[in-house]
């Protein structure tokens, strides 16, 4: 599998985490400040997804901003599987997650791989639990992914987060 590489998109809406997960996955850094993602940035790590078993993610990082939605058909080409993220801090975040998810669906037009994430989990101790998190554990079972809560800014999950997906991708390569 060494010489695999698999797609993976990270999407969903503004602010939410998602270049911070890839960076801290990435980089393991944090880095707190806000940059809008202009385009397309582009990452690849090796992962191990079971031990002395490697794959090459090649990440792919778009803007959440509605306005470069219209950029997505080419931005999906190719596609092996997806991480979905929403804040666990802003619940306006949750809903809007899964109009990503469902116009990645139809832009796609086959299921592919896709991890749930629920990020930012280190600010719940701080104000307090703004959604109910039975809510996205409910969603991910109709829609047959995994939710997974992370903090890119403490790390917790994330490493996690990326090696699970991978996990989905080769069961569904070998499902196929
Ligand atoms: P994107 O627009 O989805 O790519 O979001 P960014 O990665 O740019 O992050 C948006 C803001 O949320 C930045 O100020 C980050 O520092 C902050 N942020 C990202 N992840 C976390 C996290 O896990 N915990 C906390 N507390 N802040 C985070
Ligand atoms: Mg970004």
């Amino acid at each position: 599998m060494e010489d695999y590489s698999f797609k993976i998109i990270v999407i969903g809406p503004a602010a939410v985490g998602k270049s911070s997960l890839i960076r801290r996955f990435v980089e393991d850094k944090f880095v707190f400040n806000y940059k809008f993602t202009i385009g397309v940035d582009f990452f690849s790590k090796y992962v191990e997804y079971e031990k002395k078993q490697k794959v090459r993610l090649l990440i792919w990082d778009i803007g959440g901003q509605d306005r470069f939605k219209s950029l997505l058909p080419s931005f999906y080409n190719g596609t092996n599987g997806a991480l979905v993220v929403f804040d666990l801090s802003r619940a306006q975040t949750f809903p809007r997650m899964k109009e990503w998810l469902s116009d990645m669906k139809q832009l796609i037009g086959k299921k592919i791989p896709v991890v749930i994430i629920g990020n930012k989990s280190d600010l719940i101790s701080e104000i307090g639990e703004v959604i109910d998190r039975n809510e996205p554990s409910k969603y991910a079972k109709e829609e047959n992914c995994l939710y997974i809560e992370t903090s890119a800014k403490e790390g917790d999950n994330v490493e996690n987060a990326f090696i699970e997906l991978t996990r989905k991708i080769i069961k569904y390569i070998n499902s196929t």
